[in-house]
Formats: C-alpha cells, structure tokens, sequence
C-alpha cells in the first residue's frame, strides 16, 4: 500500500461506525474497492464523479471520502422513492421508509443525513431525479460512473445508455450487483458488464459483486 492509499484506509477506518450504522446493500470491502478506484484517478478533478442510486448513503460515504481528498466533486443521483426491489412485495423493503402522506418510500432525509454525518456536505451534490430526466440536462464529460440504480432491466440499461457516453476516455466506470449466476441476483448488472466490455471497456478489478472498468483512453 503507498502513502497515498494508506492515508484513504485511514480516513474510511474514520467512518467505521457511521458506515456500520448505515443501512444499505454494500459490504466494506467493496466499498473500500470502489472508493480506490476513484482515489486512484488520474483525470482531471474538475470533472465529477457521478453515482446512480444513491438509496441511504452507505456507498456515498465511500466514494464521498476519496472524492473529497481529491478534491473532486461526486454526483450522487437517486428519485430516494426506492429502487424495484425496495417496494413493498419485495425482498428488500423496509417498512419504516414509506412517507406517511404519499404512501410512498422517501430515504432522502435519510440520505442527508448520512452525507451531513460524513462531513461530505461540501463534495456531494444531491440530485433527487430520474436518472434519465437529469442526463438530459447535464451535457458535460464526467471522469467516474458508479452504476448502482434500479435492477430492472430496462431501467439498468438506460443507466447506461444515458451515462457510459459521457464518460471521458481514461475515466472509470463500476457496476455493483453483477451476478453472473441469477440465483444470486438480477441479471440486469452482469449484462452491463458483458456490454462495457464489449464495448470499449477494460477490466481493472473485480471485488464481490462490483466491477470496475475504465475506458479505453
Ligand atoms: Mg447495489
């Protein structure tokens, strides 16, 4: 481990209880996994970083940190209304996450929370939309994509469609929950994968279920 890298350990060791107390779908390992492969980027800092679901913070924390001792912004995007698997029926839904006026799930106070908690209020940019409505509106190149919004399989590819173009060359692109046996998950990750690498895509790591990948400069 270099200096650099011991010195993002040591601020992640930091958040331990903030990170254990946060619920969400992401054990340490790979959040320390994609938290490097932000810290490690060479491209310029001016240009974000950008996370698809975002759900109650605990990956935010991750690429938060690095993000911040990087002096780069990160983009965490998320409708908080829940992803497919959220709702209620579903294997991961929390009851107490639903508004009582809409009848609907809401973690964005949630998620606030633990950005205001992780002291990241300064380096994350909260946008509470459609994946695909706020593409539309942000024209610019972004050095590092987190895929991590819904599951299904019309919306993960859409997640893609709208976002892996607006990757710079060099930039880095990780996908979490790809399974490739559908016993263990949705497909929908493991498709994403097979599409980046067909496409112009290289493997960097692979950490449980998360990928990284950077585009070929
Ligand atoms: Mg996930």
């Amino acid at each position: 481990m270099n200096k650099t890298s011991s010195s993002l350990a040591k601020a992640l060791l930091a958040q331990t209880d903030l990170i254990n107390s946060t619920n969400g779908f992401m054990p340490f390992h790979e959040g320390e996994a994609l938290a490097e492969s932000l810290f490690n980027l060479g491209l310029n800092s001016a240009m974000p970083a950008v996370e698809i679901g975002s759900y109650q913070g605990l990956s935010t924390i991750f690429l938060g940190l690095a993000a911040k001792m990087t002096d780069r912004a990160l983009i965490a995007l998320d409708h908080h209304r829940g992803s497919e698997e959220n709702q209620a029926g579903w294997q991961f839904h929390d009851s107490s996450l639903v508004e009582q006026v809409s009848n609907r799930m809401d973690t964005l106070y949630l998620f606030r929370r633990t950005i205001d908690l992780a002291d990241l209020e300064k380096t994350v940019v909260i946008v509470v939309a459609e994946s695909s409505a706020f593409a539309r509106l942000y024209p610019g190149e972004i050095a590092y994509l987190f895929i991590d919004g819904g599951h299904a399989r019309d919306i993960a590819h859409s997640d893609y469609d709208n976002w892996a173009p607006k990757l710079a060359e060099g930039g880095v692109m990780a996908i979490h929950d790809v399974f490739m046996n559908i016993s263990e998950g949705g497909r929908a990750p493991y498709e994403l994968y097979l599409r980046a690498l067909s496409d112009n895509f290289v493997e960097l790591r692979s950490e449980g279920s998360l990928r990284i990948m950077q585009k070929a400069p």
